[in-house]
């Protein structure tokens, strides 16, 4: 990188699963020394405690009162074992469990409750304050920081998202089934963009990264691209 180069210091990249968001957001924060902020951890997390507790997801009510009472933050790897962050609850670290089958399969329903996404806003934001940070979501240009000085948009179609998700499941030695994954990965489409508070949407000015015929590495120069040019495109812009 140029030593000159004029950084956007809040960048929030949203997507659906399996578009790279996460990776790709990782990637170019180690390469720019930025906290990664991975928003979807956070309704996550709720969604892992609601499980352990035994809260109703047919209970928005109560799935905020678990929202609120809880402080999260998100911090660096503090085990420093490879992992992209540590997610807290209370202090306590939980991130190995937030990505579960048992997770993905209620967490739409998680953040789709009004009150949740309200309770966790000023978190989110609070993180995204400490600046040189790369946030993503699905409501992150639109929602939690639409004043970002830079957002991007990531897509990639769903074959090719199903198919990196049951890659990565595999990688990982787990059971991973590609017409299962396929299934979940539209649901949680369906739920995400169809939702009445806070949809996964695409806001007017963010750039637009399609995926779908990338790989990780070409995503992420492609992303540090975007970054790197962001303050020659806005003085011509
Ligand atoms: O990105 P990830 O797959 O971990 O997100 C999990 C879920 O959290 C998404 O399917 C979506 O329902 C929700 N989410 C959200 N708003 C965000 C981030 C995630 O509603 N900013």
């Amino acid at each position: 990188m140029e030593q000159h180069t004029i950084l956007p210091s809040t960048i929030a990249v949203d997507g659906p699963a399996g578009s790279g968001k996460s990776a790709v957001s990782f990637a170019v924060a180690q390469r720019l020394g930025y906290l990664f902020v991975d928003t979807g951890a956070f309704y996550r997390a709720v969604t892992f405690l609601a499980l352990e507790q035994n809260v109703s997801f047919d209970d928005p009510a109560a799935l905020a009162a678990l929202a609120r009472r809880v402080h999260f933050d998100m911090t660096p790897d503090l085990d420093n074992d490879g992992r992209q962050y540590t997610m807290l609850a209370d202090n306590r670290d939980i991130t190995p469990h937030i990505h579960s089958p048992a997770v993905d399969a209620y967490v739409s329903i998680t953040a789709a409750a009004a009150d949740v996404r309200a309770a966790l806003l000023d978190t989110q934001r609070r993180v995204a304050a400490r600046g040189r940070v790369i946030v993503a979501g699905r409501d992150i240009g639109t929602v939690v920081l639409p004043n970002a000085d830079l957002k991007i948009y990531l897509d990639a179609s769903l074959d090719k998202r199903a198919e990196r998700r049951y890659a990565q499941r595999v990688a990982k030695g787990e059971p991973a089934d590609l017409a299962a994954i396929r299934r979940g990965l539209a649901e949680r489409d369906t739920l995400d963009t169809q939702r009445d508070v806070a949809p996964l949407l695409r806001a007017s000015d963010a750039v637009y990264l399609d995926t779908t015929f990338l790989t990780l590495e070409q995503s992420i120069d492609a992303a540090m691209r975007i970054v790197l040019g962001w303050h020659t495109a806005r003085r011509s812009g």
